[in-house]
């Protein structure tokens, strides 16, 4: 399989000028693309940088880390996507583990580089250096580090057994893990892609940060077949529109809150959104009710797809073709397959729920510097076929469409019984007042834990907690009823749309064991 840095090359003739990149500060076409990821990439190789070593990044999205991207993989390099929502000492730590050999910083968290700058041991001055060409306090600016270098293509020697990337986990769920995937795991990932049109005709407006695996899955199959990226450094619902208006946008990878805010947007129904063709969603539950919403308002098929960063289990719902099985995450993709497990780690039958396990033609190497983590993410069936545990609690119907219910983490133990949040939320979400919700564990004397309901109300909602306690608690079982209700103004969120369960857990179980 031909390695994306080399493959892009032929853009730079065949289609040179095509629009590469779309963004604020303007438009790189393939030609300018292709150059400036050849330049980076010699430039690199220039100070030393080998096969595997790590380049890592921290920006929002644009074109100069587009470039900068590619042009660490031409020279066979292992990128580091860094959060600019980490803490400073998150990202310290996430620089060391990963060995950083160079650091690109742009503009807008400069001030966030301040913090932990002093605590880098392992990168030099001229390591660091600025995405772009302000490279006030943070390292010389891209432009005068690129000086003078070649624009011709480096060797073309890199193995798909070579580091591509490294994701560190979000930490939804505890301290950020390195998930390391090699070049082999993301080429398949590209050429998979095509199927869903991400491919040379794809124009893939990207409005989630290029940091996270969630961005990554569509944005590496466009460039990987030639397609144009239209990138937001923000995401806008408004801006969102004009723009995949403005470009004849194809193609959108969006989480659901994303969805509820543009189809929220008082002008959706007055832009032209015809030129969609899918749009993928995934990170977290899309509700069906947003689903029917945006079926009905917004041209193009809906794909939902669950999986991890780590890779391993790979499920996607084609919204158009299953409408009766919206509430799930859709059948295994080609060549990956499901099961679900109980706690001794015994195959459970259909219908029955457990831990969802999987295994895909694409798996991480591994968490870097953790052997023991990635050894505990592993089952072996009793066939010998080793899968993925997934820490996700579901089930498989009859058809074999899969279920998510919540994460292992998140599931309430009440009373010696297991409550999932989901079948909560979801009956509060039927409330005509309730915006949103998340149902979290609380300690309690009496049953160990017990499910709180923090619920966000509609403008204007005058209904109580007690109102909603109530309403919620009639249509639930006995084992399944809320303590309480608590009003919320907002649910905080990861950059990616993943309700923060465990900050919004922490308060209640200071001083708890
Ligand atoms: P952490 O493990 O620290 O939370 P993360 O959130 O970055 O890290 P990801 O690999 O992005 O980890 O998330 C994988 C998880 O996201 C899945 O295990 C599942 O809980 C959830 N998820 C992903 N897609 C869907 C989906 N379509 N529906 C429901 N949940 C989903």
């Amino acid at each position: 399989m031909e390695a994306i840095g080399h493959r892009i090359q032929r853009f730079a003739t065949e289609q040179g000028d095509k629009a590469a990149v779309i963004s604020e500060s303007g438009v790189l076409n393939w030609r300018e693309l292709v150059q400036q990821a050849n330049r980076i990439a010699n430039r690199l190789r220039d100070a030393g940088l080998q096969h595997g070593e790590t380049v890592a990044a921290l920006s929002e999205n644009s074109a100069e880390y587009v470039a900068l991207y590619l042009g660490t993989l031409v020279a066979g390099g292992c990128m580091v996507p860094l959060s600019g929502m980490a803490s400073a000492e998150a990202l310290g730590l996430m620089l060391a583990d990963s060995r950083a050999r160079f650091l690109f910083v742009s503009e807008k968290n400069r001030d966030l580089l301040s913090e932990f700058r002093q605590s880098l041991a392992d990168l030099s001055e001229d390591t660091i250096l600025a995405l772009g060409n302000n490279g006030t306090n943070i390292g010389l600016p891209m432009a005068e580090w690129l000086l003078g270098t070649s624009a011709d293509p480096a060797p073309d020697d890199v193995s798909l057994d070579d580091p591509f990337n490294i994701i560190y986990s979000s930490g939804t769920t505890g301290t950020p893990k390195g998930i390391l995937h090699d070049y082999r795991f993301r080429q398949r990932q590209m050429v998979r892609m095509s199927r869903f049109g991400l491919d040379g005709d794809a124009v893939n407006l990207v409005s989630t940060p290029l940091y996270s695996n969630t961005t990554l899955v569509s944005v590496l199959p466009t460039l990987f077949h030639g397609g144009t990226l239209v990138t937001m450094a923000k995401f806008d619902a408004h801006r969102f529109l004009s723009l995949a208006e403005q470009h004849r946008v194809t193609h959108a990878m969006l989480v659901p809150v994303q969805y509820q805010r543009i189809l929220a947007d008082p002008e959706f129904d007055r832009f032209d959104l015809s030129s969609f063709k899918l749009k993928l969603c995934t990170s977290a539950p899309l509700r069906a009710s947003v689903i029917a919403e945006a079926m009905q308002r917004w041209p193009g098929n809906i794909r939902e797809v669950y999986g991890l960063t780590e890779g391993g289990i790979s499920t996607s719902l084609d919204c158009g073709a299953y409408p009766d099985k919206w509430d799930s995450v859709g059948l295994p993709t080609e060549g990956a397959e499901v099961r679900v497990i109980d706690d001794a780690g015994n195959e459970v039958a259909n219908g029955k729920i457990g831990e969802i396990v999987g295994r895909a033609i694409s798996m991480m190497r591994g968490y870097v510097n953790r052997p023991e983590q990635t050894e505990e993410m592993l089952w072996t069936s009793p066939g010998g076929d080793v899968f993925y545990r997934s820490g996700d609690m579901g089930r498989i119907d009859e058809d074999g469409f899969i279920y998510i219910l919540d994460r292992r983490k998140d599931m309430i133990i009440s009373g010696g019984f297991n409550i999932y949040a989901v079948d909560l939320e979801k009956v509060l979400l039927a409330h005509p007042d309730v915006v949103d919700v998340a149902v979290i564990g609380i300690p309690s004397d009496h049953w160990g834990e017990t499910p709180l309901g923090l619920v966000v109300r509609a403008i204007g909602s005058t209904a109580t907690e007690s109102d909603i306690l109530h309403w919620a608690n009639n249509q639930l079982g006995k084992t399944q009823r809320l303590s309480a209700i608590e009003l919320r103004s907002e649910l905080p969120r990861s950059t990616i749309g993943k309700v923060l369960k465990r900050e919004l857990r922490a308060p209640y179980w200071q001083g708890e064991a």
